[in-house]
């Protein structure tokens, strides 16, 4: 199913009752004021950002600067566009890197949200920028997670840095940094330990790691999946330990979308990039426009 159908469809019927009308009223945007909330909600945006969405729209629908010869119900469609750009933050956010030395970017998130798939498709972007890059290990819990990265890694064509899981994630990354230093590597990707649900260990350590190495960027990686609980997440993680943006995984899957629309309202982080399928090609900045096209259909 397409990620964005059912949504598509719910805001079509608001223009759709629009049709005809010569001038747009309190009263006739009403019914369509509706089926836009409705539509919204059932896509999993979540409320807070529904309530402003909707009473921002009614506003400049209502507005003077309405544009002239343009059919009322295609104005509608205009607006939402546009609302909808500027609530998935207006312009797309590229990925920083160090005026100096190596780019650290430091990757977060959950158990299975597909952190080290993006590990290796961040490595595979920045080699199609024209940059080196080497992945650091630093999830020291699981073996097999250290293995999957080094797989990876030969996948892509970068060095994979690990110290087994007898060291600490501080120090490792600490010491990965300055081995991109002595090889002159321009960027490292640094995946670390995921638990199935927030906790103080795991936000500790990511506190340890970004005080050992102050990273240039601090993304977290989230499943589209998890709904209206992934505005939520961002939120969190931001207040913890402060993110610098997200990545939003499993945009190819059931998702309903509404994560894509509520992450940086309710965040204040933009969503830099988006994963939509398992292959290393799959993933791609996230841009206002483009996905305010998809919601529109
Ligand atoms: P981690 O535990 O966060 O490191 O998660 P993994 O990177 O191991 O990914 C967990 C599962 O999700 C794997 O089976 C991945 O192939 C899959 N996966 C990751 N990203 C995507 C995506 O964008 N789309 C789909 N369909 N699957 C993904």
């Amino acid at each position: 199913a397409e990620m964005f159908g059912q949504l598509t469809t719910g805001l079509e019927s608001a223009w759709n009752k629009l049709r005809g009308v010569d001038v747009l009223t309190k009263e006739n945007i009403a019914e369509p004021m509706r089926d836009i909330r409705r539509a919204l909600l059932e896509a999993d945006v979540s409320l807070p950002v529904v309530r402003r969405f909707v009473s921002s729209v009614s506003e400049k629908t209502l507005g003077a600067d309405t544009i002239k010869g343009v059919r009322p119900d295609q104005q509608l469609v205009k607006i939402v566009h546009d609302e909808l750009v500027q609530l998935m933050g207006g312009e797309v956010s590229d990925l920083v890197f160090a005026k100096s030395g190596p780019t650290v970017i430091l990757l977060a998130g959950l158990q299975g949200v597909g952190k080290t798939t993006v590990c290796a498709k961040l490595a595979f972007y920045l080699k199609k920028l024209g940059k080196s890059c080497m992945l650091v290990a630093a999830d020291v819990y699981r073996p097999a997670a250290i293995d999957q990265l080094t797989i990876l890694g030969q996948q892509v064509g970068v060095p994979v840095y690990s110290e087994g899981t007898e060291a600490k994630p501080p120090q490792i990354t600490k010491n990965a940094v300055e081995e991109a230093k002595n090889k002159n590597i321009d960027a490292i990707v640094v995946d670390t330990a995921g638990r199935l649900q927030i906790d103080k260990t795991m936000m500790d350590e990511l506190k340890e790691v970004k005080k050992a190495v102050n990273p240039t960027e601090i993304l977290l990686v989230v499943d589209a999946m998890t709904g209206q609980e992934a505005a939520a997440l961002v939120t969190t993680f931001n207040i913890e330990i402060g993110i610098t943006g997200a990545i939003l995984t499993k945009l190819d899957g059931d998702s309903r979308g509404g994560a894509a629309l509520s992450v940086k309202e309710v965040s204040g982080r933009p969503i830099k990039f988006v994963g939509q399928g398992e292959k290393l090609e799959d993933l791609e900045l996230f841009y206002p426009d483009r996905m305010a096209q998809r919601v529109l259909g």
